[in-house]
């Protein structure tokens, strides 16, 4: 048996009465397991073993789709289930998480930025500084995105706006960029923004009224940072309406 932490991030519903859960686990990663049973009314196991609960798991060993044996919640995120509008939001964050984590390979820092996540939205922050902090922790831990602020051309300090070329991933002033390029034209509170997120706290950014425009444009870079490998596009996965 082993005993572990699991953040439900998608069911699916299997036989008569039994579910299949992908869990995101401190310990072992991204994981199948299944749950036996749980959807006869009588289940014990049902109600720790929701989308987006965090509970402590006991699994069998078997190493392909181990079986839980027992669940008591930890976290149940109750307000993101109650609100159709939440659990969309939980939903983009989840879909990513998916997307980058490896079955059977501790992730700590990108489980933890996920619960940070959830907490968050659960605690009622504004959305878009929620995503696009996660979205930027993510890139950090991939060890992607742009890190230094100066133009990768001229070595000009970037002020004002600037240009994301996103297939060479450099950021450059407006002085330096081709006239045609594959990029993302980031006005200057956005680059101020990126600056924000890469140096501060949550706390210090949330009450940040972020327009549209740039929240949109910091959405599309670190998005298309982290699709980068995917067969899918960045927008699949845009979580700003
Ligand atoms: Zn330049």
């Amino acid at each position: 048996m082993r005993k572990t932490l699991g953040l439900v991030l998608k069911k699916q519903n299997i036989g008569e009465t039994d579910r299949i859960l992908t869990i995101f686990s401190p310990d072992l990663g991204k994981k199948r397991v299944v749950v036996k049973a749980v959807r006869r009314p009588t289940s014990k196991l049902a109600g720790h073993l929701d989308t987006f609960m965090l509970s402590q798991l006991m699994l069998t060993d078997h190493d392909e789709l181990p079986r839980v044996t027992s669940a008591v919640l930890a976290e149940p995120f109750e307000p993101i289930r109650d609100s159709l509008e939440l659990t969309q939001k939980a939903f983009h964050i989840s879909k990513i998480v998916e997307r980058v984590t490896l079955e059977d390979v501790s992730q700590r820092a990108i489980f933890q930025l996920t619960l940070d996540a959830f907490a968050r939205l659960s605690q009622g922050w504004q959305w878009p500084p929620i995503w696009l902090y996660f979205l930027n922790e993510l890139v950090n831990e991939l060890g992607l995105g742009p890190n230094d602020f100066a133009c990768q051309k001229c070595g000009k300090k970037l002020s004002e706006a600037a240009t994301w070329l996103y297939d060479e991933r450099r950021l450059v002033c407006e002085t330096c960029t081709p006239e045609i390029a594959d990029s993302i034209q980031l006005e200057k509170n956005s680059v101020k923004l990126l600056v924000l997120l890469r140096k501060s706290s949550f706390m210090s950014i949330h009450t940040i009224k972020i327009p549209d425009s740039v929240a949109k444009q910091i959405e599309e870079l670190l998005l298309r940072e982290i699709t980068q490998w995917f067969n899918k596009p960045w927008s699949t996965y845009a979580g700003l309406a």
